[in-house]
């Protein structure tokens, strides 16, 4: 090395050009900047890879979900399927204490929905909130079409605690969706 134009290999120790991409004596790759290095072109394919990948899983991910929840949906849809009346009645079963709240629904859009869900908040006399759940009713409403439903809650409070209910809808699924 007695000029700025020679250097080692860090392989094998010979002394080599400075620009040398491979090592004349060992063979070894010196440069990283050459796409026909191993290395570098081994971190591209691996990225190359990585990139198809995530793209592919994106793309699947997305059509599983567009075909197993297809649109519309009820987001986009708030307020077309309304509760005409419901009530609630109270029955000790042999697994303990039950509220039914049986009701009607009106749908008012051009979309039939199922699996509809609704959110129950059950007040005491006084206008508190006592217990509040969640429950589905399975049956389609068609369009421009009422239905019955007929939910069942578990009480966690004595049940002559509960005085009103307040029932609304908070989401629904479209028919055309699998699960
Ligand atoms: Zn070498």
């Amino acid at each position: 090395m007695n000029d700025g134009f020679e250097t080692c290999c860090p392989f094998c120790a010979e002394t080599i050009p400075a620009a040398a991409k491979i090592c004349p004596r060992c063979r070894q790759w010196i440069s990283l900047r050459s796409f026909r290095n191993p290395v570098v072109g081994l971190v591209i394919t691996l990225f190359a890879l990585f990139v198809v990948g995530g793209c592919v899983a994106f793309f699947f991910t997305h059509a599983f979900s567009r075909i197993s929840n297809p649109p519309p949906y009820y987001a986009d849809h708030v307020g077309s399927l309304q509760i005409l009346q419901s009530k609630m009645f109270f029955k000790e079963t042999t697994n303990g204490p039950r509220i039914y709240i049986t009701g009607i629904l009106t749908n008012r859009s051009q979309i039939p929905w199922r699996d509809i869900e609704f959110e129950c908040r059950f007040l005491e006399t006084n206008g508190n909130l006592i217990d509040a759940d969640t429950s589905r009713s399975y049956s389609t409403v068609q369009a421009n079409d009422d239905s019955a439903f007929r939910l069942t809650v578990t009480p966690i409070q004595d049940l002559q605690e509960y005085e009103n209910l307040k029932l609304s809808i908070s989401n629904a699924r479209n028919v055309k969706s699998f699960f």
